[in-house]
């Protein structure tokens, strides 16, 4: 494997069945161990105790992969958690999501998503319009997946991060993340907020308006939280979104722009 020009190396930990982390890369083959070693190590750090890791390496085409660039950043500061929902509700609004759909997004992260009331591995698929729940496995979910940062465009934002004074490896991961659903056709926006009960921010993402971070989505000491990905296509296209967002392999090579941090003002215009 190791003379494949890009591997998938993916970790999913989770205990009695239940998500706890995942993470993933796409890498050559000579940086498999390195990479493979700190997503392990991830796993055996989470203070909740794992008791199922699974680590998958898989080799890609290198003629699947597209190429990409993250989208602009913008920070709007917000006084506590119900600011930067009211700002979330707003973005989205301006990104084409109904009222009826975002409201939908915010009841399920703040109750937990997932059936039980726990945590989904994975994201909800939101009908823009109606609100509805899409995914086949509400449980579960949909992860995005196959996507990475070139080393170069690693390097230079992980240079950006560092003078921004941001948590590194938490941005760089959402950041891509986002950039990787931004790119799939029939996704209007995105919405998430941690579940790490000690991390309050989250965002809105959307093709045209960028990566829009809120320091609070979230009271501190919540856990529970997660994604939603709002969608504008028939039931017909739903497959080919799922599909893209699991299996399309995109490396982004260029990094977006980082505005500064402004206060909220009830609108997101220049
Ligand atoms: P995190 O940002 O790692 O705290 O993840 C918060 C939540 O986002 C998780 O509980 C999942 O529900 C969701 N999530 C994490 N990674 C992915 C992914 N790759 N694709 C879709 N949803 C994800």
């Amino acid at each position: 494997m190791s003379d494949h020009p890009l591997l998938n190396i993916r970790m999913h930990a989770s205990r009695q069945g239940r998500h706890l982390s995942g993470g993933e890369r796409l890498a050559g083959g000579e940086e498999l161990d390195d990479l493979a070693l700190a997503l392990l190590r991830r796993a055996l750090e989470h203070p909740r105790g794992a008791d199922r890791i699974s680590l998958t390496v898989e080799a890609l085409s290198r003629e699947a992969i597209r190429r990409g660039r993250l989208p602009d950043v913008h920070t709007f500061l917000v006084d506590d958690y119900r600011q930067g929902r009211q700002a979330a509700m707003a973005l989205l609004r301006r990104a084409g999501v109904g009222e009826a759909a975002a409201r939908a997004a915010f009841a399920a992260l703040s109750r937990g998503p997932a059936p039980d009331g726990g945590n989904m591995r994975g994201a909800m698929l939101i009908d823009a319009a109606s609100g509805a729940r899409l995914e086949a496995d509400p449980a579960r979910g949909v992860r995005a997946s196959r996507m990475d940062l070139s080393p170069e465009a690693a390097r230079e934002l992980d240079r950006e991060l560092t003078r921004l004074g941001l948590d590194r490896r938490r941005v760089r991961e959402a950041l891509v993340l986002a950039a990787k659903v931004m790119a799939t056709p029939g996704i209007v926006a995105e919405l998430c907020w941690s579940d790490d009960p000690d991390y309050t921010a989250g965002y809105v993402a959307a093709p045209g308006l960028g990566y829009l971070r809120l320091p609070h989505l979230k009271p501190a000491g919540e856990g529970r939280g997660g994604r939603a990905f709002f969608l504008r296509c028939s039931i017909a296209d739903l497959a080919a979104v799922v599909t893209h967002l699991q299996l399309t392999p995109v490396l982004f090579e260029e990094i977006g722009r980082f505005h500064p941090p402004r206060a909220w003002e009830g609108s997101c215009h220049e």
